[in-house]
Formats: C-alpha cells, structure tokens, sequence
C-alpha cells in the first residue's frame, strides 16, 4: 500500500472525515477550508504525542487513537469551544494494515464522540509520533481564558482527579489489578472524556477555565500567575475515586491528584452564586478551594492551615 492509497483507505475515507458543519473542503487539496460564523472566533489548539515519552511503544492502537484525539479536543473544552475539525500528522515506522485499521477504528470513535470532523493531515516515515490539531468555534469574546478569576470566586473541578496518573503501574505492565480495580483506571488513562459540554455550559459564567494535563497543582498554578491571584485549595476537598484509593492507597491517591497529571478534566474559577446552577446539571463538579488576593497556589488542611504537598512513595515521571 503506497502513501496515497493508504490516506485514501484509512483515514479519507472514514466516516469522521465525510465532512460536518462549517467543513467547507475536507481532506484532499492543499487545505481544508472551514467557516466560522460571523461573530464567532476559531480556536486552535496542537499537541504531540512520541511514542516511548507520551504513551508506551508498544500499546493497543486503538487505545492509542482515542487518547491522542481525546488529548487534544480537552483543550478545546477548556475554552469553551463548539469542536469543528482536526487534523492528523501521523509518522509511522512502517505501513502496518492491522495497526493503521485499529488506529483509525479509536480515532473514528473519539471523534464521534466529540463531534470532530477529520479535515486532513500528513503522513511520513519515522519514529511513531502523533500531531493532532484541534479547532473549535467560540463567541467572539466568550473564550474561557486563564487570566480572569477574582478574588472571592471558587475553585472547581470538573470530576475525580488522578486516575489517570494512578493508572500507570497498570499501563506499563508493572502491576495487576482486579477487573473492579484496573478497568476503570485504565479506561480514565486512555480514553479521558473531554469535558466538551462543561466547557461551553460555563462560557459567560467561569471567569477563568483550563483543562487539568499535568497535575492540578501545577495548572492551578497557571490559573493563579495568569489571573495574578492566589488559589487555595482544601485537600480533603479533591475528589478521588474508589478504584484509585482501593489501588494506591489513600496517600498515593493524593499524590496522584495533585501532581500526576493526564486528567484532562476542567479546573475553573466561579463566582459563587452560579455554583447551584453547573451542579444541576454537572453533580461531579467539585469545589475545592478559593480564590484570593495574592499569588500562588497554597494547599490547606481540614483546619485551614497551610501544608506541604505530599510526597510519593514510588516515582512515576
Ligand atoms: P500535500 O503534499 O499537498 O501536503 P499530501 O499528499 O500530504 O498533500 O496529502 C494529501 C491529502 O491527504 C491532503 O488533503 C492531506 O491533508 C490529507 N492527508 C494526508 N495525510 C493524512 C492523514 N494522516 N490523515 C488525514 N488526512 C491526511
Ligand atoms: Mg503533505
């Protein structure tokens, strides 16, 4: 199979890529062209993924085509973006028809799942990388940014957090769990559900939004230098899963939510009154903190005092 036949079998003629709303040229001239409505403003985001640095070399290819587009459309969630369209650079160490069909079988679901139309890309020999960009659409002047939270608004989550980082014993095959256990974990590592909905349920309310890649305190940290304000969050109050306590332990657990990264679930700020309102509708949505004059990201006990973050037992990055 030549290059062009296999862009032609694989991802051409996919079902994600026979066009959507605002895909204008889809895949096969030298752009794809997509139209934004007036008022409206396009919101683009690219990420990376090396196989051996983001993902195992060697892993189940249809798990690996939902991550990577799932990676890349949070981050359109993360402004409050109507996902469009994406494309795909993909460098591949050799044309495995096996591989490339269970490749595109996880990208055709996530992409469904997203409502993602797949206008186009590239295909080149190399080490197994992925490239996806992501574009969306936003109200002009509704995207959620990183620079707007107050003093006095909330600090919230958009569901349990660290599963993904907990799950890495298990996906590198250096521990086992029961089905109840693993399966869980292993689902919230490789297909993480972009908080799509969320995202453009809280245009016009959050006054600051990103979506949690690598570890809460971390992307906090983000909020907090972008909106010059300080952000304080209640440990106890960081929601963790069963299955994640049942496999780490309750510190490790911890750990993972606050440092482990590959959520992919939102963090945002809120004034206070319209909490009610998001819960209606997103009861996994969490407050775990406020926000304050200041700077930096402070964790606090049950009592309100200031600790340190803590500390792994085992090392994962
Ligand atoms: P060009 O040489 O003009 O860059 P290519 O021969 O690389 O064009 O690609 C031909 C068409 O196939 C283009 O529309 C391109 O966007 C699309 N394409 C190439 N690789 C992929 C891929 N992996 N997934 C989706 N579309 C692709
Ligand atoms: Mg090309």
């Amino acid at each position: 199979m030549n290059e062009f036949e296999l862009i032609r079998h694989y991802f051409a003629a996919a079902r994600c890529a026979q066009g959507g709303v605002g895909v204008v040229r889809g895949i096969g001239d030298d752009c794809a062209l997509l139209a934004v409505p007036a008022g409206e403003q396009l919101a683009v985001s690219t990420d990376t993924l090396v196989a051996g640095v983001h993902f195992p070399d060697a892993c189940d290819a249809f798990l690996l085509g939902q991550r990577a587009l799932a990676v890349s459309a949070s981050d359109l969630a993360a402004m409050g973006a109507t996902p469009l369209a994406f494309t795909l650079a993909l460098t591949l160490p050799s044309a495995s028809e096996a591989w490339l069909a269970e490749f595109a079988r996880g990208l055709q679901q996530m992409a469904e799942n997203c409502s993602l139309a797949l206008v186009g890309g590239d295909t080149t020999r190399g080490p197994l990388s992925l490239t996806l960009t992501v574009f969306g659409r936003v109200p002009a002047g509704q995207a959620l940014l990183r620079s707007g939270a107050q003093a006095g608004d909330l600090l919230c989550v958009g569901g349990e957090l660290g599963d993904a980082a907990g799950a890495l014993p298990l996906v590198l095959a250096q521990r086992d769990a029961t089905p109840e256990v693993a399966e869980p974990l292993l689902a919230r590592y490789w297909s993480p559900q972009p908080q799509l909905a969320l995202g453009q349920a809280l245009r016009g309310r959050a006054t600051a939004a990103l979506d949690i890649s690598d570890g809460l305190l971390a992307d906090c940290g983000h909020i907090a230098s972008a909106s010059q304000v300080a952000l304080h969050i209640e440990l106890a109050r960081v929601p963790l899963s069963a299955p994640l306590r049942a496999f780490a332990g309750e510190e490790q657990a911890k750990v993972c939510a606050l440092g482990g990264g590959d959520d992919y679930r939102l963090a945002f700020t809120l004034p206070p009154a319209l909490l009610a309102d998001i819960q209606r509708d997103w009861p996994e949505v969490r407050v775990i903190g406020r926000v304050l004059a200041g700077s930096g990201v402070q964790l606090l006990d049950a009592a309100g005092q200031p600790i340190e973050p803590p500390r792994g037992g085992y090392q994962h990055f």
